[in-house]
């Protein structure tokens, strides 16, 4: 109740990059938590917002569509200034600082990252992931675990010191993690109806 009576209060601008996947998806996710959301292309347009989310879906495309629309260097100045970002699944991807193999991203978080990490026999599944750090961050049950959707999924094999592990899978795999103004997250919160892993990223939102 808290949290939703803030969000109303500041009226967040977030953008999402809107080149490729499941942007819509967060649009309607932060649209019902009554956000600001805006679709991204340009870097006049995200000079507009103060968050920025980058969705799944083919982190290739996205990071070459990235380069033609002159977002790169975009994108890691609002990074520099202390605005939020946070990447999900092939967003992850492009966030971490190095991915094992040659496209395009922007190296800006401490993480390296394993694309496909999950093969093709489990291609895609779904898997309720404990969250404590996050639930406490929102005054949530702190045990409540959150559904976690992994669809061709990266995970993350190593951080940097300055980086935070918000959730692993019983295996020990990590597949969320924060460091300073920067959330990565390897699974889709916007496929579900779970909106904490959003709300969370709010938090992280300067409320000036
Ligand atoms: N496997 C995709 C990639 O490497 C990411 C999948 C996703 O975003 N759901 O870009």
């Amino acid at each position: 109740m808290y949290m939703t009576k803030r969000i109303i209060q500041t009226a967040p601008r977030i953008g999402v990059l809107a080149l490729q996947g499941a942007f819509r998806e967060h649009i309607e996710m932060l649209y019902s938590l009554r956000v600001d959301a805006r679709e991204i292309r340009t870097p006049e347009e995200l000079d507009q917002v103060e968050g920025l989310i980058m969705p799944g879906g083919e982190s290739t495309t996205i990071g070459k569509l990235a380069a033609s629309y002159g977002l790169l260097d975009s994108i890691r100045s609002f990074i520099a200034a202390g605005k939020p970002v946070w990447g999900t699944c092939a967003g992850m991807i492009f966030l971490a600082s190095e991915v094992g193999c040659d496209q395009p991203i922007l190296k800006v978080m401490d993480i390296t990252v394993t694309r496909n990490a999950f093969g093709r026999q489990r291609d895609s599944f779904e898997q309720d992931i404990a969250i404590t750090e996050i639930n406490r961050v929102l005054g949530e049950e702190l045990n409540a675990l959150f559904p976690a959707i992994f669809i061709r999924a990266p995970i993350i094999e190593a951080v940097g010191t300055e980086v935070q592990i918000l959730s692993t899978l019983p295996d020990g795999k990590i597949v969320a993690a924060k460091q300073g103004n920067l959330l990565a997250t390897s699974f889709h919160p916007e496929l579900t109806e779970d909106s904490r892993i959003h709300r969370y990223f709010l938090t992280m939102i300067d409320p000036d």
